[in-house]
């Protein structure tokens, strides 16, 4: 592998210069009064990227996963029911999270592919009428199928059943990369990690509590040590942390959302929608098709593409490695050998995106499909020459 090279993995994502040096910096005591001026700007900083008012955000030493738990084992109780769809190895792992910690699961099975069906989730919620689920869980986008899921269609489930749970939402791959709005959507818990839309190393959970899941706390009784938000909210409020924390990482992290609010978030959407666009129009050209069944659910932080019945698409990987020290994602679970994924979220530029194409295309080529080189590449030059990063409108 070629340290030279983007990576086209949705995660861990490519590293801007200035949030490598931010993340290495010299050993200081996290009991000094310099770690809160790390510490409560970090904080500030996220909830302006989660595009709300009233979250309390908490970082853990962790990734994504470490959120979900978080997440579940702060506001929930053992034999609790909670609601999940299935629809890739996201979510999937999610429920089988939620399983081992003693939740009931109801499972709405979902085509790999499609988005989650809220309207499903309405009719179940409007049915439990004695109010046993006690959350929803919903990952916004599946990173292993390239489908983004309507978070709001599900809030206005909840709404329309006038059902109380608690919205629960794994935003890893699409926070500070695709519109996520905690606030609007009224999600009680958002979760992402610092290796995805941040652009920093792996090693945070980082989540966002509504008051409505902070009331919560106190009432769940599922263990909880490491992850408990009350020992953390107490050390933030003394300044300080429960235990070590991962300075460097948080340092990043402010920097991060110093970088994302400058250029300012709509633009972000928009940068990723762009290079999405052009990634889109180059498998179009292929001749191939996405993972995704329909263009509402087409995530614009990556694309998992279906290659020929009978081809291995795992071989595109493996030749992109070798071949060219170029990272593609294989696919995951259901999908496995069926699709690659280009990831396509992060610092990435239309001109990184267009190597990623072209290397893709001489990939596919040289393992004998009928790829036409060039054409991937030309249909996203199109792209990126005929439109402009004009700001996207604010959805009403
Ligand atoms: C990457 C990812 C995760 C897992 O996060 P880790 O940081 O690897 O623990 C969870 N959900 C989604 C949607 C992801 O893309």
């Amino acid at each position: 592998m070629s340290f030279q090279n983007p990576v086209f993995i949705p995660g861990p994502t490519n590293m801007p210069e200035a949030l490598r040096r931010a993340v290495d910096m010299p050993t200081l005591d996290h009991r000094s009064a310099v770690f809160a001026e790390i510490l409560h700007p970090a904080r500030a900083g996220v909830k302006k990227v989660l595009q709300s008012d009233s979250a309390e955000v908490f970082f853990f030493p962790s990734t994504g996963t470490g959120g979900w738990e978080t997440a579940i084992s702060n506001t929930l109780s053992s034999g609790d029911h909670v609601l999940a769809a299935r629809n890739g190895m996201f979510s999937h792992r999610w429920i089988d999270l939620c399983q081992r910690h003693g939740l009931k699961v109801q499972v709405v099975e979902t085509n790999w592919g499609q988005g989650i069906p809220a309207d499903k989730f309405e009719e179940i919620l409007t049915e439990d009428t004695s109010h046993r689920i006690k959350a929803v869980l919903a990952t916004h986008n599946e990173t292993a199928t390239g489908v983004k899921s309507d978070i709001a269609a599900i809030r206005r489930a909840l709404d329309a059943a006038d059902h109380p749970a608690l919205l629960l939402v794994d935003g890893v791959s699409s926070i500070g990369s695709m519109d996520f709005r905690m606030e609007d959507w009224g999600v009680d818990i958002a979760v992402t990690g610092s290796q995805k839309g941040f652009m920093l190393p792996a090693g945070l959970a980082i989540v966002g509590f509504s008051p409505k899941a902070m009331q919560m706390v106190e009432t769940a009784t599922l263990p909880r040590t490491f992850f408990d938000i009350r020992d953390m909210g107490k050390s933030y409020a003394a300044n300080g942390y429960p235990y070590t924390p991962a300075v460097g990482l948080l340092n990043g992290l402010n920097q991060s959302c110093e970088m994302l609010l400058e250029e300012g978030l709509n633009n972000v959407f928009l940068r990723h929608r762009r290079i999405a666009d052009g990634v889109r129009a180059a498998v179009k050209a292929w001749g191939l098709e996405l993972c995704a069944a329909s263009p509402d659910l087409y995530s614009d932080s990556v694309s998992a593409i279906r290659t020929p019945e009978g081809f291995n698409a795992t071989n595109i990987v493996i030749h992109a490695a070798d071949t060219y020290g170029v990272a593609f994602g294989v696919g995951l679970g259901e999908v496995a050998g069926k699709v690659f994924r280009i990831g396509h979220l992060g610092m990435l530029t239309d001109v990184l995106a267009l190597s990623g194409i072209a290397t893709a295309e001489m990939c596919m080529a040289d393992l004998g499909l009928e790829i036409q080189l060039g054409s991937g590449v030309a249909a996203a030059q199109e792209v990126y020459r005929t439109t402009t990063a004009t700001p996207i409108k604010a959805a009403a």
